[in-house]
């Protein structure tokens, strides 16, 4: 099955899968809004079937929906689902112990990097950031501690590619977890499991829920062995959804498809009239002829996604478009139906240190873009107004 298909047919169209017998051919996800499962029926013997759970931190079946939903979609063994993509990344980083060492790209998204850098630091795991956009740097990294390796791909805020094929058997030879965040392509787009990763995660925030009505992450694990060890952090931590988040996630599945086909048609229009247009210095698009990830993202994804940046002259004009756009939203997140443009520096990378961020090119010209549903004549001459003369006198 194609995985347009996959998104509505996945073995959940009905209750019957959860419900077996007292099915009632629903096509919409029964919501079990529920923390505690009456057990005396089977009291004592091995719950099973729908009678299998017992709290609904450690298990709840409208979530186990959504777990196996993204498993089959990701083609992995296990799908774990969070109340927040951090929560997902933190919760797959907890399966590791002090004293490991872990090789992440330089430019992950920001609350990863703050985990790690913080929290993780804290608790002793050990950290060195590369730019994997040369698996080189990998190799290099990769010390007899190593237990793991984390990339992005596309990169944020600047869709750099990293060669996920390389890069992840680079892990395997060394034996890593390797660790993908797959937030910006979707498995529409992008299955890391299928090049060599272990682990999948993502914020369901994004484009998977497609609404920004939720927040809400996942994990997917290659193996039944990995899918324990982060079953035993989900249910630990217990950083678990709620079963209407959930539901809200799984409903924006179904939509994926055409949302994703849309949303990137238009990005490359965008980016594309970006790029001509005066006061316009950079734009970071792997759709783009010339962007130098291009042939590497075409080869391991199916299409280039609908997250773009770009940057203006001077700051005052970034600020400039930020104050005066209309028809997007000025603020943080991605993978909405809705136009929204974002200002690294302050929003999803303010956690990074200044320097660093410098030295990641994340400067006070830089916009990054999540193209939405709206019509690309309409945003084009939103962000045509917005962006005004190209010089600030
Ligand atoms: C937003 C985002 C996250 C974090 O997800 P939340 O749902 O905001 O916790 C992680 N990775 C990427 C790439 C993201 O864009």
């Amino acid at each position: 099955m194609k995985r347009g298909t996959l998104l509505i047919h996945n073995g959940h169209e009905t209750d019957t899968a959860l419900l077996g017998a007292a099915a009632t051919g629903a096509l919409g996800t029964p919501v079990f809004q529920t923390s505690t499962f009456d057990q005396s029926p089977s009291f004592g013997e091995a719950p099973s079937g729908p009678r299998e759970y017992d709290y609904a931190r450690s298990g709840n079946p409208t979530r186990r929906v959504l777990e196996e939903t993204i498993a089959a979609l990701e083609g992995g063994a296990r799908g774990y689902a969070f109340g927040s993509g951090i929560a997902a990344v933190s919760s797959v980083l907890g399966i590791l112990s002090a004293g490991d060492h872990i090789v992440a790209a330089e430019d992950l998204y920001g609350g990863s990097w703050r985990i790690l850098n913080t929290f993780y630091k804290r608790w002793g795991l050990e950290l060195t950031a590369v730019d994997a956009s040369d698996p080189d740097n990998i190799r290099r990294a990769v010390k007899s501690n190593t237990r793991a390796l984390f990339l992005e791909t596309p990169s944020n805020p600047l869709l750099k590619i990293t060669d996920l094929t390389v890069c992840l058997g680079i892990a395997r030879e060394a034996g890593l977890i390797s660790i993908v965040d797959n937030t910006f392509m979707t498995p529409y787009l992008q299955q890391p499991l299928k090049l060599g990763a272990d682990i999948v995660v993502h914020s369901a925030t994004k484009f998977l829920g497609g609404h920004s009505d939720v927040i809400s992450g996942l994990a997917v694990t290659r193996t039944e062995e990995l899918g324990r060890r982060v079953y035993a952090v989900q249910n630990g931590f217990g950083a678990v959804p709620g079963p209407w988040d959930v539901w809200l996630v799984l409903r924006g599945l179904k939509t994926l498809k055409v949302r994703m086909e849309a949303q990137e048609a238009s990005a490359l229009k965008l980016a594309q009239w970006l790029r001509n247009r005066p006061g316009i210095t950079g734009v970071f698009y792997p759709g783009l002829e010339d962007h130098p990830g291009k042939a590497v993202n075409e080869a391991q994804a199916s299409g280039a996604g609908a997250v773009l940046s770009f940057k203006t002259q001077k700051p005052e004009q970034a600020l400039r478009f930020l104050g005066r756009v209309k028809l997007a939203a000025a603020a943080v997140s991605l993978g909405g139906v809705e136009t929204i443009a974002s200002y690294p520096v302050r929003m999803s990378h303010a956690s990074v240190p200044p320097e660093e961020r410098q030295r990641l090119g994340i400067t006070g010209t830089l916009i990054r873009v999540s193209m939405g549903l709206e019509d690309i004549e309409d945003i084009i001459a939103d962000f045509d107004q917005a962006l005004g003369p190209g010089e600030i006198n």
